[in-house]
């Protein structure tokens, strides 16, 4: 499809978009992060109510708020300590104003003082030029006397001056235009005027005027009486009090007009303040005062404090720079926000970082309940019981299966030791699964094992978790989950009986017959115990099936198998189907005869069954065949080859063969399945034993000694056996040289029990059934017509050099207990006879 690049049309397709695939992608990336926010945003509030989250961040504004509560408190403290100092500031302005307008007016009334006394002498003593001269010199004694430095004239009507306190002045200079001499000539008042400051061009400097009124004695304007009060030593008085940068004082006539400043600025000097802040709101108020104002002359903030004249004219303001006066403050006021903000983050990070960890803990805290909760959704829903253990071996926590599994409720169980539900035959092997995980060298174990259930059982699967420490790693417990497999072990044994049965006859299959064969050859061999087989298999049975049918011959071989089956009586036997046709009778623990017994009793019962077979003369009936063996399992010894039971089925097999040759419905056994011969006792001192025997043999020791054979006949009639031999035993054979009961001269020494007896420590030795002992398997004494089951035997030794030459042995047919202790002792004595009359016939022989 070709891409189509340009924009959509916004009316129709609402937002304008691209359609091209890169637009596409870019929508979808966008889809994709709108659902991720809204996922994120649901996975944020999982509940109502106060989240983590929620409380988190409030803890979180909480302690911000305190830091900024922290930091207001100090700013206000702040502010509060700036208000104070303001105030104190106003306070002593004020005082100081107060105290400077006193000072001033009282320094204006003593110039005040020379006025009054000078208008008093021109009115007596005239304007004579006598008069005017002692006027100068007492004028200028004034001038020289008074603090504010003040010069003093006198003016006549046209503004002349008369006198003066200085020495000579220029007369044509007039001060009628001045506002004082106009204000004196049109104001008739006699009272005491302060005029606006006047420059002095005589001086060339700024003066304050203080003047009173000359009067005719008629009252009409005679002149005017002037004192000039330098302006700057005025200021220069105010510059003793140190106010800081930024601070004036100022002195003014009420109207506003400045007559001195401190600093000194001469443009200011007569300059009106009318329209100042003082002077239209203040002052009309209160004689006195204090406030804050940015200052009408240079705009500087300042404190400013007034007082007004109680006796003059006049207004005295004090201001101070409102920098300087809180520069103190100021540096102060940075030093505590620093340390307040200082100490306000600290708190703010710390409470910060401790609200992130308990944030972070309720967070773990909220998973660990919604995990718990999960688990016991998990465990309580669970046909499985979820239970977890303690270090102690105890339930701790027991989920509601506990009802199914164990017939008791979890708080019945809790506290508990677990190994009490378990049946005590499988609490060690319970012990030993658990082993691994209490020393750490796994972390799960799975066991299969019962449980108690009221009176009876049930079977579990256990799954078992360590749960360990998180420092130590030692196990703090277990978590476990039992599984109820009673049904299914139940199925599994019904599942293994049915493998191991034949479908067609019922008794065991070949697969059965295999494995117990070779489980019971290893039992045997461990307890010295013979292994017989009877090998079965049904006459002419091709025949039977050609002629009565298949299915008649299944019938029949089912017949056959029940029949063999009740022959079989002990736990050890074992009725299978070999195969076909053939059978098996696995008789564990029985002896020859018992086995031919038994096979002789099958093959008559299933005879007595009579189903008729005309194809099987003479009889007629169905007969079998039966092949019988029995051997003697070896236990494995090592480095000699041991007869496998493979020896034993082919032993039968062949005495089946055997009887089928023979004309069939019969038994056969073979003699015996030939063990392997355990190996011959060694003796260390052989080679001088034989010397020794053939020192005896050359002395004439042998058969036929009258005297011997009536020892020997002695110990069997002592011992109550019919049989009793002394033998001999050479190299390879044993010899019986004085023989009871026996037909026999001598045996191979491999098979012999004279090789054990001379092989042996010194005592006696016995075999309490020789049938039962694989040593002897071999022996014809054992399997031959003799019979020999019970066998003891004292060594004879030489007097020469110790070595066992044979033995006096007491034989019976029969199973016998072992010796006494008694018994063995006379045993003893009776070989000792016997070595005693081989001395004496060796010593009394020819040399
Ligand atoms: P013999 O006396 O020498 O044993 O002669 P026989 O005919 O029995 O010879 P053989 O043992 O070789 O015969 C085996 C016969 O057994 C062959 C087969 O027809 C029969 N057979 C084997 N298994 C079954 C079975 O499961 N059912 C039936 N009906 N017959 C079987
Ligand atoms: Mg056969
Ligand atoms: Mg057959």
């Amino acid at each position: 499809m070709p891409e189509r690049l340009g924009w959509r049309d916004a009316t129709r397709g609402g937002a304008v978009g691209l359609t091209c695939r890169p637009a596409l992608r870019l929508r979808a990336r966008l889809r994709f992060w709108r659902r991720r926010h809204a996922l994120r945003r649901r996975e944020a509030r999982p509940g109502k109510g106060l989240t983590s989250g929620g409380l988190t961040s409030g803890a979180a504004l909480l302690a911000l708020f305190g830091c900024a509560a922290l930091i207001g408190l100090e700013g206000w403290h702040i502010w509060s300590d700036r208000r104070v100092k303001l105030r104190a500031v106003e306070i002593s302005a004020t005082n100081l104003a107060r105290s400077l307008m006193q000072h001033t007016q009282d320094s204006f009334e003593l110039t005040d003082i020379v006025l009054l006394d000078l208008a008093e002498r021109l009115a007596n003593d005239g304007t004579g030029a006598a008069a005017r001269e002692r006027l100068h010199q007492l004028l200028a004694s004034h001038a020289l006397g008074l603090a504010s430095g003040a010069h003093f004239y006198v003016y006549d009507t046209d503004g002349h001056w008369l006198a003066s306190s200085l020495p000579d002045l220029s007369r044509d200079h007039s001060v009628a235009e001045r506002a004082y001499f106009r204000h004196h000539q049109t104001d008739p008042s006699r009272e005491r005027f302060i005029g606006p400051p006047v420059f002095s061009h005589w001086r060339q400097r700024w003066v304050v005027t203080l003047t009173r009124r000359l009067q005719a004695p008629d009252g009409s304007f005679a002149g005017v009486i002037l004192a000039s009060i330098d302006a700057e030593a005025l200021a220069e008085n105010f510059a003793r009090f140190e106010l800081g940068a930024g601070s004036a004082i100022g002195l003014l006539r009420t109207d506003g007009t400045m007559l001195a400043r401190h600093p000194f600025v001469p443009r200011l000097i007569g300059q009106s303040f009318a329209h100042a802040e003082l002077f239209r709101h203040r002052l009309p108020q209160a004689d006195h005062g204090a406030f804050e104002q940015f200052s009408p002359v240079d705009h500087v903030a300042r404190v400013t404090a007034f007082q007004r004249g109680d006796r003059l004219p006049l207004v005295m303001t004090v201001s101070v720079g409102r920098e300087a006066a809180l520069e103190a403050w100021k540096r102060e006021a940075i030093w505590r926000l620093g340390v307040a903000g200082l100490l306000s983050t600290l708190l703010a990070l710390l409470g910060l970082r401790l609200v992130g960890q308990a944030g972070q803990r309720q967070e773990a805290e909220r998973r660990l309940a919604e995990r718990e909760a999960d688990f016991r959704l998990l465990a309580e829903n669970s046909s499985d019981l979820v239970a977890r253990v303690g270090a102690d071996g105890c339930f701790r926590y027991v989920s509601p299966a506990s009802r199914r599994m164990f017939g008791a409720a979890p708080e019945d169980l809790l506290g508990r030791p677990v190994i009490e539900q378990v049946l005590p035959e499988d609490r060690a092997m319970v012990g030993a699964a658990v082993e691994p995980l209490r020393l750490g060298l796994a972390e799960e174990a799975r066991i299969s094992h019962r449980l108690r259930h009221g009176d009876g059982q049930v079977w579990i699967e256990v799954a078992l978790r360590a749960t360990r420490d998180a420092v130590t790693g030692a196990m703090g417990g277990a978590i476990v989950v039992m599984r109820d497999v009673t049904a299914r072990k139940a199925e599994e044994r019904q599942l293994e009986a049915l493998a191991r049965t034949d479908g067609l006859t019922g008794i065991a299959n070949r697969r059965s017959f295999d494995e117990a064969l070779a489980r019971e050859w290893r039992r045997c061999a461990r307890e010295a115990l013979p292994v017989s087989l009877l090998l079965l298999d049904v006459d002419r049975f091709k025949l039977y099936n050609d002629h009565y049918g298949h299915q008649q011959g299944d019938a029949t071989l089912r017949a056959v198998a029940q029949a063999l089956a009740m022959q079989a009586r002990r736990p050890g036997d074992l009725p299978a189907r070999y195969g076909g046709e053939e059978m098996a009778l696995l008789l564990a623990g029985s002896e020859p005869a018992e086995a031919l017994l038994l096979a002789e009793r099958a093959r008559a019962a299933i005879q007595a069954l009579a189903i008729e077979h005309d194809k099987s003369p003479p009889a007629g009936v169905v007969t079998v065949s039966i092949g019988v063996a029995t051997a003697w399992p070896q236990p494995e010894v090592e480095g000699a080859a041991a007869t496998g039971p493979e020896a034993l089925v082919a032993a039968a097999d062949g005495a089946l063969y055997v009887a089928k040759r023979q004309g069939r419905n019969r038994v056969e056994t073979t003699e015996t399945v030939p063990p392997a011969p355990p190996p011959p006792p060694e003796l260390p001192d052989e080679a001088q034993r034989l010397a020794v025997l053939r020192g005896y043999e050359e002395a004439g020791v042998g058969p036929d000694d009258a005297d011997l054979d009536q020892i020997t006949a002695l110990a069997a009639r002592c011992f109550g056996t019919p049989t009793a031999v002394v033998s001999l035993v050479g190299r390879d054979r044993q010899e019986f040289v004085s023989r009871v009961g026996l037909e026999c001269d001598g045996t191979p020494r491999a098979d012999s029990f004279c090789a054990h007896t001379i092989a042996g420590d010194g005592g006696t030795f016995t075999v309490t059934n020789a049938a039962a002992d694989w040593r002897f398997a071999g022996n014809p004494l054992v399997t031959g017509a003799t019979g020999l089951r019970f066998y003891a035997a004292a060594p004879l030794i030489s007097p020469q050099g110790g070595q066992r030459m044979g033995a006096l042995c007491v034989i019976d047919s029969k199973p016998r207990p072992p010796l006494t202790p008694a018994q063995e002792r006379l045993l003893a004595a009776f070989a000792a006879l016997v070595v005693d009359h081989m001395e004496n016939r060796r010593k009394v022989a020819p040399v």
